[in-house]
């Protein structure tokens, strides 16, 4: 996600101060989990059937399975809202309404009935009992019948006032860590998802007015009683959304060999618009390695914060304009590289990918002069802005925790999470730039993509890549992850 620190926020800080709170994809046909999800959209109900192949990569066995119902967290009296009140008048254009997902029945591979139970910590999790072991290596296959109602809001999963913003629409395995399926709560600071890769075919059904922006490639469509149903696939993706809208416009280049088309309907400069995220492919392939899918859909919808990533689609908010819609774009296009690809668990170590994309962003500036902005001038900016957080901090609390080795959970709000998750970790890449020198920070930035493209990663798998890279880092990162350092 992208977020922008506004005047707003430093205040809203100062006057409330909100408390808030692997295993990779194998390649390979029967190696990785596989989603084939049937759905249909009538007004603000989506209906579908899921029918997941999950393939056991650990070296444990399990007994259940565990899904992530993030659409619940949009009910009524949900502990973790998905808006934060900083937001909230915003967010529901339309005053305050609800939504949920629920579950009718689950199946095993022969049709029987599984037994189920919602739980979790805040009814956000599904968890399936197999009836029977799934060892290490070996697939299970169940059938999970769903309806997710759709709340009026500007979300990541929402109707807005011009679009259907559709990202976790469905119920989603949760990540696996340490052997065990890691269960998600619904921060509304941050983006809190972790999830494995996996392969999807979607089939989408919806009015036939919707233009459809979508994590994958379509491959056939037909239209009847107004409805068009479409089938969509995508491979190594950690999760599959859709963004509808009957006033999108598109624009598309496939210069690149990846078909990459912009979705908008207030533009007066598409054109431009699109050439920020071709620029960014370009470049971001140049510099870290071959964008991993074969579409890439930038999107214009209703959001509150710049913008968010998905698997081959990001969400680009209407409300930005010019340079900072830029910006966000060239954020969410380095997401491809940083969380979709190289994946990590977004709850605990959220500045892993923040921070990558973040400075990717430096990066492109700094070889994209025409955009208006310097490696040097990006890099002041941050500092100024982290010296003027620590020092409002040390008015306010007398001091900050600088802490990068943290939980989503334990941030006071988004102005301090961006200021550690977005503008430290920008800091501390330039400066080890400065130490290790152009050749290894750029060898280990490659590294950390190739090694762990379509993986999960941890902080310190990105120690180590920099290590083989012949970086004698020497505590420098971990300086920075615990908040010793003095900047
Ligand atoms: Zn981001």
């Amino acid at each position: 996600m992208k977020r922008i620190i506004t005047l707003f926020a430093v205040l809203a800080l100062i006057m409330s101060c909100a408390v808030f709170a692997g295993y990779g994809c194998k390649s390979g046909a029967d190696k990785i989990t596989t989603y084939t999800i049937e759905c249909s959209l009538s007004g603000e109900v989506l209906t579908g059937s899921e029918t997941v192949s999950f393939y056991n990569g650990t070296e444990n066995s399990f007994t259940e399975l565990k899904f992530n119902l993030f659409g619940n967290a949009f009910r009524s009296g949900a502990a973790y809202s998905p808006i934060s009140s900083q937001y909230r008048a915003r967010a529901y254009y339309n005053g305050v309404n609800y939504g949920d997902m629920t579950v009718s029945t689950v199946k095993d591979a022969d049709g029987s009935p599984l037994a189920f139970e919602i739980c979790g910590e805040d009814q956000n999790i599904l968890s399936v009992a197999l009836g029977k072991e799934v060892f290490p290596g070996e697939t299970v296959k169940v059938t999970v019948d769903f309806t997710l109602k759709l709340a009026k809001v500007i979300a990541r999963t929402g109707i807005n006032r011009k679009a259907v913003n559709l990202a976790n629409f469905y119920p989603i395995l949760c990540g696996i860590e340490d052997g065990a399926f890691y269960e998600c709560l619904y921060y509304a600071n941050g983006d809190p998802f972790f999830s494995d890769c996996a392969d999807y075919t979607v089939t989408l059904t919806a009015d036939e007015k919707y233009v459809v922006a979508a994590s994958g490639k379509v491959s056939d469509s037909v239209v009847n009683g107004g409805m068009r149903t479409s089938v969509y696939s995508a491979k190594n993706v950690r999760s599959f959304a859709f963004v509808l809208s009957d006033k999108f416009e598109s624009v598309c280049d496939t210069s690149l060999g990846t078909e990459i088309t912009y979705y908008f309907y207030d533009d007066a400069a598409p054109d431009k618009s699109l050439k920020a995220a071709v620029d960014s492919v370009r470049y971001f392939e140049n510099t870290f390695g071959e964008y991993p899918y074969e579409t890439f859909a930038v999107v214009q919808t209703e959001f509150v914060q710049g913008g968010m990533e998905f698997p081959s689609l990001v969400m680009i908010s209407d409300s930005l304009e010019d340079k900072a819609y830029l910006e966000v774009t060239v954020h969410e296009t380095a997401h491809q590289w940083w969380q979709t690809a190289v994946g990590n668990n977004e709850i605990k170590y959220g500045f892993l990918d923040e921070g990558l994309a973040e400075y990717s962003v430096v990066l492109f500036y700094e070889n994209h002069p025409d955009y208006g902005y310097t490696r040097q001038s990006c890099v002041e900016a941050a500092e100024k802005t982290y010296k003027l957080f620590c020092s409002v901090y040390e008015k306010l609390f007398g001091g900050a925790d600088t802490s990068m080795m943290r939980g989503l959970g334990e941030y006071s709000g988004e102005y301090e999470y961006v200021n550690i998750a977005y503008i430290k970790p920008t800091i501390m890449y330039d400066c080890l730039r400065e130490t290790v020198g152009d050749n290894i920070f750029f060898k280990g930035l490659k590294r950390y993509y190739s090694e762990y493209k379509f993986k999960n990663a941890d902080p310190y798998d990105l120690v180590g890549v920099f290590e083989k890279s012949g970086a004698d880092t020497n505590g420098y990162f971990e300086s920075f992850f615990d908040g010793k350092v003095i900047l």
